[in-house]
């Protein structure tokens, strides 16, 4: 992580701990250059599900990915399972209500996730 003070690529982690209930991890880091410290924040890449930022702020979502990969999983383990909980697995991910609703409503229409 290049320093936002002086450019230098070389730093050392003072702390770490768990952020936005425990979906980052915030670093402390000190520059071994000029010894200004900043903070990084850690996340699981986002894979291109639905998105809901924590300000409420949502972000475009490819809801035929979002099927399949609930389809897949479904299938994975016999069982709709828990779709949030697979979904929270991916990363910093979750889904809307209308999602859900989205989902259960093809359920229905093609014969179920099992
Ligand atoms: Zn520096």
């Amino acid at each position: 992580m290049r320093c936002p003070f002086c450019s230098a690529d070389d730093d050392r982690v003072v702390d770490s701990r768990l952020a936005e209930d425990g979906v980052a991890i915030r670093r402390r880091r000190e520059c071994s250059n000029c010894n200004q410290r900043y903070t990084t924040f850690e996340r699981i890449e986002e894979i291109g599900l639905y998105v809901i930022k924590r300000s409420g702020e949502r972000e475009p979502f490819d809801r035929a990915k979002i099927l399949a990969g609930v389809r897949a999983a479904a299938k994975k383990d016999g069982r709709g399972a828990c779709l949030v909980a697979h979904l929270r697995g991916c990363g910093d991910v979750a889904m809307s209500t209308d999602a859900i609703m989205a989902l259960t409503r093809d359920r229905r229409d093609d014969g179920g996730f099992g």
